[in-house]
């Protein structure tokens, strides 16, 4: 293992504001790695704006760009990260970046971030799900789904800490070796249920770390967690916890000086979808200071 790589990140760009590769894209860069971004769409802002207009980019589109890299010989990459994808042809492209990938870096790590919805509701095509489910899930390495898109992968209804750990379970026998559901919503609290199988057959190393729920909606939040997660397991292969515990407390200070920001301006945080301040974070991403254990199980 190498405390750095080369990560190819396929998620969405936005002019203004901080989602997909925008929040990927400057954590991952100040924990030293490369990154190579390529924009799944191009609109001017997020999507929990009244409007948004732009460009989407089609699997063709991505195969080109692919096509180009390899013209070249640069299509070695330690990393593989994806985000929100809004068509099953994109996806199935995915499918065919993720073999060719593989084919010059068979040691590649795929993290998927199986972006489908949130709070009881899909805001992609009902088709991805079984797309994710039947063959990108198999492939991933990483998982690191929310509480409804495990529910949705799985076909579980996740109520407890027993269910999410059970859906992990579930997870690591259709494939990824590494499962982190970023949040569960129990009685007002956040919960975080990662699991490491580290055999095939083994039962998953699991822990949990409860984090007090902040009353403001984020956007954002799930990609920049995602590519934490990925910065930080990486440079501790054999400690999941200790890369989530990391990551989370990136993300707890960062939300804090947001909603501190946001209240100094006289926005009310409760009523709209907060842009999170990540460069203003910048020392909280480089060295978070850890204030939320992970409790094993
Ligand atoms: P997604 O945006 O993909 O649904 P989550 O809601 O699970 O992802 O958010 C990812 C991480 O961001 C969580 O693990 C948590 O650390 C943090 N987070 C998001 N929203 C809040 C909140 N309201 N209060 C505290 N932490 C939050
Ligand atoms: N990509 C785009 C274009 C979006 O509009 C959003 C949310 O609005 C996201 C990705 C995902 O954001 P999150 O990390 O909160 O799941
Ligand atoms: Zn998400």
């Amino acid at each position: 293992p190498s405390d750095t790589g080369r990560v190819l990140s396929i998620q969405s760009h936005t002019v203004q504001g901080y989602v997909g590769n925008k929040s990927a894209v400057f954590p991952l860069q100040l924990l030293g790695y490369d990154v190579d971004p390529i924009n799944s769409v191009q609109f001017s802002n997020h999507t929990g704006y009244p409007t948004f207009k732009g460009q989407v980019l089609n699997g063709e589109q991505l195969w080109d760009l692919i096509e180009g890299l390899q013209a070249n010989d640069l299509l070695f990459y330690t990393h593989l990260l994806t985000g929100y994808i809004g068509s099953v042809s994109f996806l199935n492209t995915i499918l065919e970046v993720i073999n060719k990938l593989r084919s010059v870096n068979p040691n590649l790590t795929y993290v998927c971030d199986p972006v489908m919805g949130d709070e009881g509701k899909l805001y992609v095509p009902e088709e991805l799900v079984q797309v994710y489910r039947e063959k990108v899930v198999p492939l991933a390495s990483m998982l690191t789904p929310n509480q409804f898109e495990a529910e949705k992968l799985t076909g579980l209804r996740i109520n407890s800490e027993e269910d999410g750990r059970e859906a992990c379970a579930m997870l690591h026998a259709a494939g990824p070796s590494k499962v982190v559901i970023t949040s569960i919503t129990i009685g007002g609290s956040l919960l975080l249920i990662g699991s490491h199988q580290k055999e095939k057959g083994l039962k998953p190393e699991q822990f949990k770390i409860l984090i007090h729920k902040i009353p403001a909606y984020f956007t954002g939040t799930g990609d920049l967690m995602t590519a934490l997660l990925l910065g930080w397991s990486n440079k501790y292969p054999d400690n999941l916890d200790k890369a989530a515990e990391l990551a989370v407390s990136t993300l707890q200070a960062l939300l804090r000086k947001t909603l501190a920001d946001y209240k100094r301006a006289g926005y009310d945080p409760a009523s709209s979808s907060l842009e999170i301040r990540l460069i203003q974070s910048q020392d909280e991403i480089r060295n978070p200071n850890v204030e939320l254990k992970a409790e094993r199980y």
